[in-house]
Parts: structure tokens; sequence; C-alpha cells
């Protein structure tokens, strides 16, 4: 639980840095851009090939800094979650659905939502681009193709090892959300870093090494938690832990007699 919060403070403090960072950045970005398009459009230049060539190409290097500014600004930015009971099963069924039309044809998409399964306290908006952003990791795990699959499971308490600071109420229960592929896996290494914001072994302009420190963010503000489980050549398992829907309790002897005595 040390080592989680520990996590979390770095976590915090790369966020503010790479946010103002980024912020600053982008004011920049958005200068040489504005330049660009000038000189793009000025008449003594556009009859030149080779000067159309360069800021061609220049304009295209600074709207890749400008996506990549931005993926850090919604990293480092602090959502403001608006949590409400969302039904897993049919956010999961539509993500499927996403994923089928877009995704590879050689990636088979599966689904097993266990019936009845609550609903959980959760950003809905959030909580599909965590998913959106493990199953695209899961992707990039299986360039030949394989299979994707998405379970969910109502499991009462945490497993004791993913107990934090956010989630250690004992009487929470949660639904577990797992995302499986048959890709790559990651060795001991990989998997010990994953969530460091910036870990990535994509290549550059591939990975930024943000997905899952973000997914790890919404995560924990959320009250959940989150676990990898991979095997080399066979494939990841990334479980998202959410706690369930606060089922209305019913009043307790004491609560009873108090209503009993509320004058009218
Ligand atoms: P990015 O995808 O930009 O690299 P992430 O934070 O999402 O950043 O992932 C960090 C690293 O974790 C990836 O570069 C990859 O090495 C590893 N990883 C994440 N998901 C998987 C997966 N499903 N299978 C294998 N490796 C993975």
């Amino acid at each position: 639980t040390e080592e989680a919060l520990n996590h979390a403070q770095r976590l915090e403090s790369v966020g503010q840095l790479t946010g103002g960072i980024a912020h600053d950045f982008n004011n920049l970005l958005t200068v040489i851009q504005g330049n660009l398009q000038v000189l793009e459009e000025l008449p003594a230049l556009a009859p030149n090939a080779l000067v159309q060539q360069l800021l061609s190409a220049a304009k295209r290097a600074s709207r890749r800094g400008a996506e990549l500014t931005g993926k850090l600004l919604a990293f480092s930015r602090r959502q403001r979650l608006q949590p409400s009971a969302v039904d897993t099963s049919g956010l999961l069924h539509s993500l499927a659905d996403m994923l089928r039309r877009t995704l590879d044809q050689r990636i088979r998409i599966e689904i097993d939502t266990a019936r009845d399964c609550p609903p959980v306290m959760a950003d809905p908006g959030q909580l599909e681009s965590a998913l959106l952003n493990i199953a695209i990791n899961a992707r990039d795990a299986m360039p030949e193709g394989g299979t994707l699959r998405f379970r969910t499971e109502a499991c009462g308490a945490l497993p004791p090892a993913l107990h934090n600071a956010s989630n250690n109420d004992a009487t929470t229960h949660f639904v577990a959300i797992s995302i499986t592929d048959s890709g790559t896996g990651m060795s001991d290494d990989v998997k010990e870093r994953a969530f460091e914001p910036f870990f990535t072994t994509k290549e550059v302009g591939r990975g930024t090494g943000l997905g899952l420190s973000t997914v790890y963010g919404f995560i924990n503000q959320s009250r959940g938690a989150v676990a990898i489980d991979s095997t080399v050549g066979q494939g990841t398992t990334v479980t998202l832990y959410l706690p369930q829907q606060a089922q209305p309790q019913p009043p307790t002897r004491a609560e009873e007699r108090a209503d009993e005595t509320i004058p009218l």
C-alpha cells in the first residue's frame, strides 16, 4: 500500500509537471502553425515547389506535436469525474461492436458478461476511454491477429494485494472487468513498469507511454484498482475493479426508532 501511495504521488507530480509543459508547448505550437499558414499563403512563395514541400512537412510535424501535447494535457488534467451508475454489460457490448467494425478482422472479439452484474459507480466516458486504451494495447500486442475477450464478474471484496489508500473500505463490493488478449504478453520488467507515465516499448511515434498510467489514475480516482496478469508468448489480462453502485441498506433498528420519534 505504501508503494501504491508513492506511485500515486509520483503520478500526481509528473502530471503537474507535464501539464505545465504541455500547456506552454501548445501555445508555442499555435504560434508556429499560424506563421506556417501565413507563409504558405504568401503569393510570392506560392510558385516555389520546394518551399511548399518544406512548409507542408513543417505543418505535418507541428500537427503531430499538437496531437502529442493534447495527449499530455489529457493525462495531466486531474479530470473532474462525473460518476454515475454504469451498466458495464451495455458499455462493453457497444464498445465491442465498435471494435469489430474498426479493428483488424483477424482479431476475434468475444464478450462474456455475467448475468445480473450490478452496475458500477464510475464516469462512463472515462471508463469507456480506459477500456479503449486497454483494447488498443491488446491490438498492438496481436499484430497477426488473435482473440480479445471482455468479461465482467461481480466479485465482492478486492483481492488484498490490490488494497490502497483510496479503496480500502471493507464494506464496498466490486465488479471486475477483465480484458484478455492472446498477444505477445509482457516480461516481468515490462509488467513492473507498465503503469509508469512515459514508459513504452513501442517505437517513437506509436507509443506515448501514457495509456496505462492514465487508466491507473482514473481507476484510483474512482476508488477502484487495476491488475495485470501476463505471460510472455501467451497473452495479457488487465482487470479493472470498480465499486458496485451502493445498494440501499435496510435501516438499522436504531434508525427505525429514530424515524418513529421524529415529530411530524
Ligand atoms: P503505450 O501503449 O503508449 O506504449 P501504455 O502505458 O498503454 O503506453 O503501455 C505501456 C507498455 O506496456 C507498452 O508499451 C507495452 O510494452 C506494455 N503493454 C501494455 N499493454 C500490453 C498488452 N496488452 N500486451 C503486451 N504488452 C502491453
